[in-house]
């Protein structure tokens, strides 16, 4: 619930709430039902209405929405539609708290944080990961990160939209988190894909065997935590087997891949990993030893 973050004591919070799109509508829908005194502004007017039907006010410029709270929510497009908002509000940021929801790079992040504190604002980047349904339950997640204090002032705002997370002052980490996170998720899948090619072309049940490969993979959370930490520490057991014992079925896995005409792209990038550590006398160690071939450590 509302309480008094940014108001005044008694007095339910403010909120102002830049860009009603299919996001920005269900998130400013939500402080409002929650008790927020939100402040509304869109390009196209239009998108206002509902929300002042619930009891929003709207503002006629991006300014004058700012200038109603001292927390700003952006939630527009692309970095191109935040370039274009923020340069129409300027200085009217001054002793403002953004926090720009807008999907964008963590270099883009780390400049938004850059005219904030040259106007006198302060800054916190966040990431959505989930659909607009989402908001206002556990099942949207946000990554935030930047100014401390502005966490710190209005976390229980931003959690009435979801799970919320803190990834440091470095206003670019959140970007970094959703990156990292949504690559994850494409990394795997493109190889699920490979394998129900592989199942298919041997004339296989896709449904059947996807239906196993979703129990098999709740084995898999602690060997990712013990990768994790092999990677930080540099220290390589020998997971998943001895390099030198994977890197023969390596060679079983590609021919049978081209033998079925499946691509085998994915498993000779493996083979030659192994290949180049077993080379270089880490035969014992396991797959987690393959990052020394990947990283660019700083
Ligand atoms: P959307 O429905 O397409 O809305 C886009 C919003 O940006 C509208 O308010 C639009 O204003 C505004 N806009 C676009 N160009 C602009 C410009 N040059 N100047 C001013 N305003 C401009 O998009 P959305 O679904 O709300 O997405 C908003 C953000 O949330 C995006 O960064 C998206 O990646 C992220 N997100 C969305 C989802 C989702 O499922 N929808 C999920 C996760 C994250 P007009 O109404 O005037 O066009």
């Amino acid at each position: 619930m509302a309480g008094t973050d940014s108001g005044d004591a008694g007095a339910a919070a403010r909120v102002t709430v830049l860009g009603l799109g299919d996001m920005g509508s269900v998130i400013a829908r939500t402080f409002v039902e929650r008790g927020y005194r939100t402040t509304v502004w869109n390009r196209s007017a239009g998108r206002a209405a509902p929300l002042v039907d619930l009891g929003a006010a709207s503002a006629a410029t991006a300014a004058e929405a700012v200038a109603a709270s001292e927390l700003v929510v952006v939630c527009l497009l692309d970095s191109a539609a935040v370039d274009e908002v923020l340069d129409s509000v300027g200085s009217a940021v001054a002793g403002r708290v953004l926090v720009n929801l807008t999907s964008g790079s963590p270099a883009q992040a780390r400049a938004y944080e850059r005219w904030a504190h040259e106007r006198g604002a302060e800054y916190l980047d966040g990431k959505i990961m989930g659909d607009p349904p989402h908001v206002g339950t556990a099942h949207l997640l946000l990554p935030l990160s930047g100014s401390l204090r502005a966490f710190e002032a209005h976390e229980s705002v931003l959690r009435e939209l979801g799970g919320v997370a803190y990834h440091g002052t470095d206003a670019g980490a959140a970007a970094v988190e959703f990156m990292a996170q949504v690559a994850l998720g494409y990394e795997m899948l493109i190889g699920f894909l490979h394998v129900l090619a592989l199942v298919d072309a041997e004339g296989g049940d896709v449904a059947a065997f996807a239906e196993r490969a979703a129990g098999l993979v709740t084995g898999y959370p602690p060997l990712l935590t013990s990768i994790g930490e092999a990677v930080r520490d540099g220290d390589y057991p020998p997971d998943l087997g001895p390099l030198r014992v994977q890197a023969a079925l390596m060679d079983d896995m590609i021919d049978h891949r081209e033998s079925v005409g499946v691509e085998a792209v994915r498993m000779r990038e493996v083979k030659d990993l192994m290949d180049r550590r077993i080379a270089d006398g880490h035969g014992g160690q396991g797959f987690s030893s393959l990052f020394a071939l990947l990283a660019k450590r700083r």
